[in-house]
Formats: structure tokens, sequence, C-alpha cells
């Protein structure tokens, strides 16, 4: 019979635990949230020697006191009477600090198998472990593992299921608080009450009294014994008075002190460990003058890689949906005004491929700010940018929420909860969503290629991030001078050692974040882009200011007089002339568009001798067509350059007029108009008025509704590039990024702003805020741009 048992890895932040959880249970894991908060919440299973165990990664905290979410959340899934056993995961190159959790997790009694994790480098540290001394010391098992390579993850878990299957050590040593609290601590957990309630709570009766004598709220409101409550507090107070300090600082230096003899006792450390290697690399890239340059060299870096490889994936992407897009739309006779096949195409096929043809940047966006956190230096960057963010009223901390800013403002603005409450937090969250996210990276991967030169395309990108940092950062300052005065608390970073990333941890987190991508391509975009067909398509319009049916019979009237001169043939003998050579014209134009295709990738991947490998394929192509029926062939080509193209190009036309005529008739066409004459001063017509409205919804939306306004399925990127390059000036292109950088968020960020400043009043304050100083920036740049330019 299989019996089930449930571990949770408990450990400080950056202790490899979750490096090890996955070491643990592989694939079989999901990932959810902690109840009522945003604290993520990983659970999996493995089995050992016929046991099936439930492991849970709990979030890393330095202290089981109740003061943040993670802590609270860490304590109550300790507490949790269904838990067997817990998981300590110790950096042991940092073991001084890692086993202050360890004395707490001690005292709540629940079994504890100490893990030495980072052993790797701490050896290289120069550190001596004996494991044995530790396992008596803790009253613990304690084994040595190295999280990234595995290594120690079996053994570890052997003595888990050991641990709780049958207790082989004495009961954990009791820490000495001195005299005076040890003798509260036993005259409180005396006290038949204590009894009860440590029995109803699950706790062994000295802890309880210990957190009563802490006054520890979480624990003090779960206790009904009012008696109790008033005698903690009674025997409390003198102890502190005399002390002249807070019980909760006694317990502290109890616990150092504890631990300073544990370590003395079982680790030693060699001299060489004097000047490690993180050190070193910490002395050059937290310089005082090198430092910063340093930091945006690694954000540059982060967007090139982001791009070069990007790009490729992407127009892979873009023809898959095209290619689905003409197969669905396929189904209807040639033509076909079918509102249903309008809806699949251009509202659903259309908008969700739009968004899903970004997601290799987003991916690999993440994929490289993951390497940075796992490396230990986004902490440098915090600790960098500390000393700078204090300027502008914030803190080092804001800084990583900004950084997850730069994915999406959603799980950004999350993360303040890391925060202090304060009005430091409240800034952070309502400028955030200046950090330019990946959705409106989709803005810029359309606009920057279509009005910007190749070696550019890094330049004005990395622009648009930096005006976005500099905007933040002013307007927070504004803001902690203005709304929002007062001081902040002095903070400390830790800085972790460095340490190789793992592929592993990258990957995983990348399929995380591409399935909340996906997901709201799914549901949020999929409605977004329907109701904004709506939009485009109804009212329809039915009767046209022009005749386009007559323009198009005078198309095809001078087309039959064009494919005659060109044939050599009698006017009413062309049709039928026309017809013989029609199907080489076919096979020439086929072979064009078929290598064409090929040569614009090639060119736009810079690669010159595909390019020309190409090129000359296609010739030999062509030459070959010809030396099959020379004549033929050059009355076709003939055919072809002087009748064929212009009559499709002609009838194109046409079908656009007709296209924007509607849309111009529809409801979004109506507010877009209604709108230009604001957004006419920035450079911005109707049109881009239109896509705007999309973007509010959700950012990504910009890029479908830009291709429904100019009637170009935009997975059809380059084509659509081609007519914004037609239709509007770089400066307005300019004008629009920054735009579409520094106005108003989307939907789901003003949501989660409500939610995490409390209030509707901050939500409308950045709203309006920033569509304030997207306005202004924009009317600037343009109005002086555009007169610098011509
Ligand atoms: P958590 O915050 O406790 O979940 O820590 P993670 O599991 O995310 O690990 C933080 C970093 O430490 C990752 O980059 C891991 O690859 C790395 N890491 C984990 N275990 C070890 C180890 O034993 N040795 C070394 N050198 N690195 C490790
Ligand atoms: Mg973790």
């Amino acid at each position: 019979m299989s019996r089930r048992l449930r571990i949770a890895l408990a450990g400080n932040p950056n202790s490899g635990k979750t490096t090890l959880f996955n070491a643990m249970t592989g694939a079989h894991q999901r990932v959810g949230n902690y109840p009522g908060v945003t604290v993520e919440r990983r659970e999996g299973v493995c089995r050992v020697g016929g046991v099936e165990i439930e492991v849970v990664d709990l979030p890393g905290t330095y202290s089981l006191t109740a003061y943040s979410i993670e802590e609270r959340v860490a304590r109550d899934a300790i507490l949790d009477p269904d838990l067997d056993l817990v998981i300590d995961v110790v950096d042991a190159s940092n073991a001084d600090r890692n086993f202050y959790l360890t004395t707490q997790l001690i005292e709540i009694g629940k079994p504890v198998v100490i893990a030495l994790n980072m052993s790797d480098v701490a050896r290289a540290n120069g550190v001596e472990m004996n494991l044995e001394r530790l396992s008596a010391l803790f009253s613990a098992p304690v084994v040595e593992t190295v999280g990234h390579r595995g290594s120690g993850v079996q053994e570890l878990l052997k003595a888990a299921l050991a641990r709780a299957e049958r207790n082989a050590f004495p009961p954990p040593p009791r820490l000495r608080y001195g005299d005076a609290l040890d003798a509260a601590l036993d005259a409180l957990s005396a006290r038949p009450d204590a009894q009860a309630a440590a029995a109803r709570l699950g706790v062994p009766a000295r802890w309880l009294a210990l957190k009563l004598l802490e006054e520890d709220n979480a624990i003090v409101e779960r206790v009904a014994e009012t008696g109790l409550r008033e005698a903690a507090r009674a025997l409390a107070r003198p102890i502190a008075e005399r002390a002249g300090d807070r019980i909760e600082a006694l317990t502290a230096d109890a616990r150092y002190g504890f631990i300073s003899g544990v370590c003395h006792a079982a680790l030693r450390q060699t001299a060489q460990a004097r000047h490690t290697h993180s050190d070193r690399i910490d002395a050059v890239v937290t310089h005082w003058l090198f430092g910063i340059p340093i930091f945006l060299l690694m954000m540059y870096a982060v967007f090139r890689f982001t791009f070069a490889l990007g790009e490729p994936l992407m127009g892979i992407l873009e023809r898959l949906f095209e290619g689905l897009g003409g197969w669905v739309g396929g189904r209807w006779p040639e033509g076909s005004e079918s509102l249903l096949r309008s809806l699949l195409v251009d509202g659903v096929i259309g908008g969700v491929g739009g968004v899903i043809t970004f997601l290799p940047n987003i991916l690999l966006l993440f994929f490289a700010i993951s390497l940075l956190e796992d490396s230990g230096y986004m902490a440098r960057a915090a600790f960098v940018t500390d000393h700078l963010m204090r300027h502008f009223g914030l803190q080092g901390r804001s800084f990583i929420p900004m950084l997850l800013g730069f994915g999406c403002s959603v799980p950004g603005i999350m993360a303040t909860q890391t925060l202090e409450q304060g009005r430091a937090r409240l800034a952070t969250i309502l400028v955030l969503p200046l950090m330019s996210c990946g959705a409106r990276l989709t803005i810029y991967a359309l606009l920057i290629p279509a009005f910007f030169p190749r070696h550019l395309h890094a330049r004005v990108m990395w622009i648009v991030y930096v005006v976005g940092i500099a905007a933040a950062l002013a307007l927070a300052r504004l803001l902690r001078t203005t709304v929002l005065r007062g001081d902040s608390p002095p903070l400390v970073i830790e800085l972790p050692p460095y340490r190789w990333p793992t592929l592993r941890g990258a990957l995983l987190r990348m399929a995380t974040q591409s399935g909340l991508y996906l997901r709201k391509a799914g549901t949020i975009i999929l409605g977004i882009s329907i109701v904004l067909w709506a939009l485009t398509t109804f009212p329809r319009r039915t009767e046209f200011e022009r005749d386009y049916a007559a323009e198009a019979e005078a198309a095809r009237g001078a087309y039959a007089e064009a494919a005659a001169r060109a044939l050599g043939v009698p006017l009413d003998a062309a049709d039928v002339a026309a017809e013989r050579v029609d199907e080489l014209a076919d096979r020439i134009a086929d072979l064009c568009a078929h290598f064409g295709e090929r040569i614009a990738q090639a060119e736009r991947a810079g690669n010159t001798t595909e390019q020309l490998t190409l090129l000359a394929a296609r010739d030999a192509g062509l030459a070959r067509l010809r030396d099959a029926a020379p004549a033929e062939f050059d009355r076709t080509a003939r055919y072809l350059d002087e009748a064929r193209i212009p009559r499709d190009e002609a009838l194109e036309a046409i079908a656009l007029a007709r296209q924007m005529e509607r849309m111009t008739h529809s409801y979004a066409g109506r507010i877009g108009r209604w709108l230009e004459p604001a957004i006419r001063p920035l450079g911005f017509d109707w049109r881009i008025g239109t896509a705007l409205i999309g973007a509010f919804a959700a950012k990504e939306v910009f890029v479908a509704q830009m291709g429904i306004v100019f009637s170009i399925g935009e997975q059809n990127l380059s084509t659509l590039r081609e007519r914004l390059r037609a239709e509007y000036s770089p400066i307005t292109a300019f004008s629009l990024l920054l735009f579409c950088l520094l106005s108003a968020p989307c939907m789901a960020t003003i949501a989660v702003t409500r939610q995490e400043a409390g209030g509707w009043r901050w939500a409308a304050l950045q709203f309006f805020g920033l569509t304030a100083v997207a306005y202004a920036v924009s009317l600037v740049v343009y109005q002086v741009g555009s007169r610098i330019w011509v």
C-alpha cells in the first residue's frame, strides 16, 4: 500500500529551494497562488521507495515572524497539521545567516531535515563542514546538496522519509533566552489554558508562550484565552523594561548567540576565503563609477539579444498565421462578403495571430531577465541603483518590480508587495507602467523597422526604453515632492554570491510566462479583437461614394487594351490570346513570388551571400523557362509588365479604397475622426486614433487594429510596414512610439493598480496623469521635430 507524505521546503530567498524542488519533482508540479494573496505557490509530487511525497516550495524568508506576507504564508504552511516534515534549505556559503531560520523552525517542533545546499560554493570559499556535529547540535538529519546539479537530492529525500517514519533524534535543543525570559516561558507554558491553546493550534506550548511574549500578533489573535494573553503581557513588560528593548530583540540576540556557537563548533573557514570570487566581481560591477554604465550595457545587451534572435522566429509564426488565414478564407468563394469569413479571418485569426507572432520576443526577454536574476546580478543592479533611486524618492528594492514591469506591468505592480507599505511603494506603483512592457514591444516591433534604417533599430528601441525610465524617475520624484511627500526608511540589500544560472530554471520561467501571455491572447485579446472587428465592420456601408464596380470595369477595359498591345494582336482577340499566355505568366509570377519572399527574408537577416545565391537561382529558373520557348517567353514577360501587373495593382487599389471608405463609415472610424482634431497636433490621423483606442484595451491590439485600418491582414507585417512608411513620416512614428510608451496603461494594469494602491483615486491618477504626460511629450516632439526635419 502506498502512503502519502507531505513535506515543505523552507529557506532564505535564493538558497536554492526552487532548484531543489525542481530536481525532486521534475515536471510533476503545478503553480498557483496562496488563497487571498499573490504569493506564488508551487506544489509537486515525487516517489521514493514506494512512498508518494507531496512537496511544497514555500516562499523564501529570513525569519518566521509575521511581518511580511511571505513569512506569514510560510509559517501557516509549516503550522498546518497535515504537513509531516520541513526540509530547511540552507545556503551553506552563508550558513550563519541562514541558520536563523533554522533555529526558528526547530522551535516549532515539526520534524526538520537540513539540506546544506550550495555546498559547492561553500567549499570553494574554503568552508569545512562537520555534518555530524551540525546534526547533533540541531538534533536533525543534515544532508549536503548541490541543487543545480541535483547531487544529494535522493539522499535528502531518503533522509526525509526516514525521519518522518521513525524519530531517531533526541528532542531539539532548547534555546536559552536568559534567566528572566526562560522563567517566564516556563511559567506561561505550564498554564493549563496555554496547553489547551497550544493543543488546539497544534504547536508546542513553549513555542506558543514565546510568541505570546514576543507579542506576535498573528498568533495572539488566534488565542481566545484572554487570561493567557493578559498573563503574557504582564510577564513581558518588566523584562522588556529592564532590558531596555523589545522581547523580540532579546530573542533574536539569543538565537544569534546560539548560531555563532553552532558555526564555531561545526564550520571552519580557511583563510583563502577572505577575498572570494563574488567580492572580486562586485568590486567592478558595483563600482561607484562603472556600476551604472555596466548596468545600462547589460540592459542594452538584453534587448539586442531579444531582437536578433526574435526576428527570424517571428517570421516563421507570421507565415504560419498567414497560411492559416488563407486556408480559412479559402473556404469561401473569392470576393465573398460573408460576415463569418470576415470575423474569422480578420477578427479572430488576424487579432490573435498578430499577438502570438510576438511571443518569441517576449519569451526571449523573460529568458534574459531570468538569467540575470538567477546569476545574482539583479541584486547588484538594485544595489547600484539604490543610491540613484533614492534621489527620486524610490528605493533600491523598487527596482525589481520595475524591472518586472519590462515584461508586464501587472506582475510588476503585484511585486511591489515586497516593499514596505507607504509612499515610496505608491509612487513605484503609479510610475511602473512607464517601464515599457512586453506588449508594447509589439508596437515597437511594427513601427521601428518600418521607419528607421536597420542599423538604428536597436538604438531607437533603446532610446524608447530609456525615455520610459527617465519619465518614471522624473514623475516619481514629482509625486514624492507633492502628493506623496515623506521620508523613506533606510534599507539594506542582500548581495547573494554569484552563481551560474541554470538553463532549466530559465526555461521553466519562460514556460510560465508564455502560458500567461497565451492565456491573455486566448481570452482577453480574442474578446477585444472581436469587439474591435465589430466596431470596424458595423454599421455596414451599402452605398458607396464612388462607383467601385464601374472603376473595376474600367480597369479591366484598360487591361484588355494593354494586353492586346503587348501580345501584338487585335483588340478583340486580346482575351483569347491572353488566356494562352496566362499559364506561362502564372509560372513566371509564381517563381518570382517564391524567390522574392526568401530574398527579402535573407535581406532582413542581413545575409548577403544567401541573398545573392537566391537571386541567381531565380534567374536560372527564368532562363530555363525562356530557353524552352523564347518568343513566347518574351511576349509573356511584356504582357506581365504592361498589362497584368498594372491591372492587379489597379484592382487592389480600388478594393482598398472601398475598404477604407467602409472603415471611415464604421463606428471605429467615427470615433477616430472625432478624436482627430485632438491628436492632429501630435502628428496622428484618425486611423492612428482608432488603433489607439484598441491600445487602451490592451497594447498588443494596436498592431492588429492598424492592420484592420489599412485592410492588410496584420499577420502580413512587411506589407503593413510598407503602407505605414508611405503614409507617415518618421517623426510621426517617433511621436507615436513615445505616445504608446507613456500614455495610459492597459485596462488590466489600471485594475491591478486600483487593487494594490487601494482605491480608484490612484488608478484614475495613473490613467489621466500618464495620458497627459504622453500628450505633452508627443506634442513637443512632433511640433519641434517636424520643423527641424524638413
Ligand atoms: P530560491 O529563491 O531559494 O528558490 O532559489 P533558487 O532555487 O531560485 O536558486 C537560486 C540560484 O541558485 C539559481 O541560480 C540556482 O541555479 C542556484 N543554485 C541552486 N542550488 C545551487 C547549488 O547547490 N550550488 C550553486 N552554485 N548554485 C545553486
Ligand atoms: Mg524560489
